[in-house]
């Protein structure tokens, strides 16, 4: 008697199917791939456009008054753009996913605040110091050439805290853009002044002109950037650089209220010289925090407001 075969058409379907199915994989496997190349490039082209698209502005502030408008900050070396936007989707930690951010000029919604001394050192930096580090925010000291060991502690603790050491020239001397290199040497003078007492071989090369760019001339903010220099105004202004500063509550809700209606804020403010913008910098850094803002140390590669561009 003859067995039944349906048993010999089940092994021979069998490759079949499976070679069908490998192939069926084959397939969704290489569409999803081409999806996937697709949306990345598509990403790439629309940040590219966002770039494009970003334009400079300026205000007309003065290193003591709040200027009149917000600004955003302005777009500096194209090429570092790019390249930072081709890398900043790989970067996992959130300050260096920021950092790319404020390199590639993508900094919508970012909440990030440069606060920034002018005018230092003085027998009181080390008490911002102290607050500084006491909500680990970071900050930028635009410093002028101070003598004595009270000032040299002061610059090494800067950049020892993990703050910004920038320059703001020697002599604070207005006079000196009518010369211009006079104007260099005497930024130049800071600079090895700087790298002396630090033993830095490099300084942060930020710099601020003496009364901001507006008060300075074409040919020096040139020269400056000439010579390597990333400069920077503000365009929050804590208003203390007149005679009669006003009290911290004032201070602070001017700075705060300023920081709210910027993604980028650069806060120009003499809290080594003022004790009231002294007094004012826990409730800002404390409520800013609060509020998911960032306080970040200045680097040369950002972008940042300026009165005067060339
Ligand atoms: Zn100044």
């Amino acid at each position: 008697m003859r067995k039944k075969s349906t048993p010999k058409v089940k092994i021979k379907n069998l490759p079949r199917f499976i070679t069908f199915s490998f192939m069926s994989l084959i397939l969704i496997v290489m569409i999803t791939m081409s999806l996937f190349f697709l949306m990345t490039k598509m990403v790439e082209v629309f940040n590219a456009q966002r770039l494009a698209l970003q334009t400079s502005s300026s205000s007309n502030s003065t290193e003591n008054n709040t200027p009149k408008a917000a600004n955003t900050p302005t777009t500096a070396n194209s090429k570092q753009e790019a390249n930072a936007t081709a890398t900043s989707p790989k970067n996992t930690d959130p300050l260096e996913t920021i950092k790319s951010r404020l390199r590639s000029g993508d900094t919508d919604g970012i909440k990030v605040v440069f606060l920034t001394f002018d005018d230092g050192p003085t027998e009181h930096t080390g008490e911002v110091l102290d607050i500084l580090n006491e909500y680990d925010a970071k900050a930028t000291f635009f410093t002028t050439l101070h003598d004595g060991e009270n000032a040299k502690a002061m610059y090494r603790q800067i950049v020892a805290d993990g703050n910004t050491l920038a320059n703001h020239t020697s002599s604070h001397d207005y006079s000196l853009y009518n010369n211009p290199e006079a104007f260099y040497a005497d930024v130049d003078q800071l600079d090895q002044y700087q790298k002396q007492v630090t033993g830095q071989t490099e300084t942060s090369h930020v710099f601020r002109f003496p009364g901001g760019s507006s008060n300075a001339n074409e040919t020096c903010v040139q020269g400056i950037v000439k010579r390597g220099w990333n400069y920077s105004d503000w365009n929050v202004s804590s208003g203390d650089g007149s005679s009669d500063p006003p009290l911290k509550d004032v201070v602070a809700q001017t700075i705060i209220g300023g920081c709210r209606s910027h993604d980028v804020s650069v806060v120009l403010c003499h809290a080594e010289l003022k004790p009231e913008t002294r007094a004012a910098l826990p409730t800002i850094i404390e409520t800013l925090q609060s509020e998911g803002y960032t306080f970040l140390p200045m680097e040369s590669d950002y972008t940042y407001p300026r009165q005067l561009e060339v």
